[in-house]
């Protein structure tokens, strides 16, 4: 770790597949540079628009189970015939760095997340309805009936994984809800237990 300089936050933010997450996070980004998003690995086609590398690693079946065996993932997941995975290695370097991490990951990889990192912020995002949330997979027309059904039952699903986290936001607005999610940053930084170095040196 650089000397002088605490290790970073790891920030995990969790919601249904459509309810904006990536919005959000673009949102925050632009206000908060020094966050780092985790670009994590699947084995999902891109979508349109997506790029190897920004959006995800992009690789093979062989390879992710690859990485599995080598025990590269901090947590990774099985999603709708899809593997989701998060690369140990790359948070580490980051958070030792002292940079704050973000991971855009589901509620299966937030708990996991959860369990090794217990000083984690989980963050839940809502739509403001299930309607709403149907509409906004429909609007995006990248997927197939069967897959926007699929993803609206995980939806319901993942809700039972809320009570898990720390903080809910209902996405709304995207300006509102990025900076209740600044918020969030910036009172987790201001924490007695994130602040122990600034005690010592007094
Ligand atoms: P999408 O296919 O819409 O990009 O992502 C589907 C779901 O996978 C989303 O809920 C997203 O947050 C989650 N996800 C993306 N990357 C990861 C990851 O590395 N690990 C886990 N557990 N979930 C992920």
């Amino acid at each position: 770790m650089i000397k002088g300089k605490k290790r970073g936050q790891l920030v995990v933010l969790s919601g249904p597949s459509g309810v904006g997450k990536g919005t959000v996070i673009q949102y925050v980004r632009q206000r908060r540079p020094e966050l780092t998003f985790s670009i994590s690995y699947t084995t999902r086609k891109p979508r349109e628009g997506e790029v190897d590398h920004v959006h995800y690693h992009y690789v093979s079946v062989e390879t992710f189970r690859q990485m599995i065996e080598e025990g590269a993932f901090l947590e990774y997941t099985r999603y709708q015939e899809n593997y989701y995975g998060t690369a140990k290695a790359d948070v580490e370097a980051l958070r030792e760095q002292g940079q704050d991490v973000l991971l855009d990951i589901e509620v299966e990889g937030g708990s996991n997340v959860r369990r090794l990192c217990p000083e984690s912020t989980l963050i839940f995002l809502l739509p403001p309805s299930f309607e709403e949330l149907e509409a906004r997979l429909r609007g995006r027309k990248s997927e197939s009936d069967e897959v926007i059904r699929g993803r609206l039952s995980r939806a319901r699903e993942e809700l039972q994984e809320v009570p898990n986290y720390d903080f809910l936001l209902v996405n709304d607005h995207v300006e509102q809800t990025g900076e209740e999610m600044l918020a969030i940053l910036k009172a987790q930084e201001c924490r007695v237990s994130a602040r122990l170095d600034l005690l010592k040196e007094m």
